[in-house]
């Protein structure tokens, strides 16, 4: 029995996602939405505003104009905008926002044009210049309801596969490049969040992950909340979501460190590169992992 699921598994034909495919940042499942602004007019923006649970959604003007505006950062993925305006509102397929700095998750539209008033300083900081090949990760749960930690789980599985393209979670911030933390800070957490920050080395990197760790969430005006992550320590970084997809946590990691990833890594760990590499080691053998940076 053992041996015919062996067998049945060796001659299987072997296949890795490609890296550029999982690096697109697919957001289905989340329910964060997607605004088509042209059809966006003032009635629609006001009942939208109201709907939304947590504010992410809100309407304004200035000597600019009205404006309609998404703060992906506060959006929790209920989904009831998509539900209340379907015309103007889809689920999100892909979602650009991840790794960007905070002012990067708050998308804008102009009412009068829907023309997308474009988020400014939006691009995280340069780091591959600082890190070599290889990236360690402290996760900190800093009062989440572990939502996030599951999707961050997942990133170690075959599919997603973290490791590939040398990230490693490891166990103390002394030995960490980069801090990624999840949850709204709890004031009984906060300083364990400093004295976490104060003991990873430079370039002391810090990812807030999740509509908590973005803004603070629903638990935002919690007593017992100081706030989202950048209220108690800087933040380079935001991925949003509640909780964000593996493929939304992996592109935000990737939009942070900026290593080179695009054409040449995925190729490298293209289907062909695969089979390429399979029909090097002979019929049978299990060629399914590449490490991009291996060469
Ligand atoms: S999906 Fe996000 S933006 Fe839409 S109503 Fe819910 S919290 Fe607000």
């Amino acid at each position: 029995m053992m041996g015919d699921l062996l067998l049945r598994t060796l001659r299987s034909p072997s296949r890795l996602v490609p890296l550029d495919a999982l690096l697109r940042a697919n957001a289905g499942g989340s329910r964060m939405p997607q605004v088509l602004g042209r059809r966006l007019n003032a009635d629609l923006a006001d009942r939208l505003a109201a709907i939304c649970p947590t504010e992410a959604m809100r309407r304004g003007s200035d000597s600019g104009g009205r404006w309609f505006e998404l703060d992906y950062g506060e959006c929790i993925g209920c989904g009831r905008c998509a539900a209340a305006a379907p015309e103007a509102v889809l689920p999100a397929v892909h979602l650009e926002a991840c790794g960007v700095r905070r002012e990067g998750l708050v998308h804008r539209w102009n009412l009068d044009t829907g023309a997308e008033i474009p988020p400014q300083a939006a691009e995280p900081p340069r780091l591959d210049r600082w890190l070599g090949r290889a990236v360690n990760i402290r996760q900190l749960d800093a009062g989440s309801c572990n939502g996030c930690e599951a999707e961050i789980a997942a990133l170690t599985n075959p599919y997603y596969d973290l490791e590939r393209w040398g990230a490693h979670f490891v166990a103390s911030p002394k030995h960490a490049d980069l801090l990624l933390v999840t949850g709204p800070v709890t004031r009984n957490m906060a300083e364990a969040v400093r004295q976490t920050y104060a003991a990873l080395p430079a370039p002391k990197l810090v990812v807030a992950v999740g509509a908590c760790g973005c803004s603070g969430g629903v638990f935002a005006a919690s007593p017992a909340v100081a706030g989202g992550v950048d209220q108690v320590i800087p933040v380079d970084a935001y991925i949003p979501g509640c909780p964000p997809t593996p493929a939304m946590l992996l592109a935000g990691l990737a939009a942070v460190l900026r290593r080179r990833l695009g054409r040449r890594g995925a190729d490298r760990v293209s289907a062909e590169a695969v089979k390429a590499r399979s029909a090097t080691a002979g019929a049978g053998s299990v060629a399914s992992r590449a490490n991009p940076q291996s060469s």
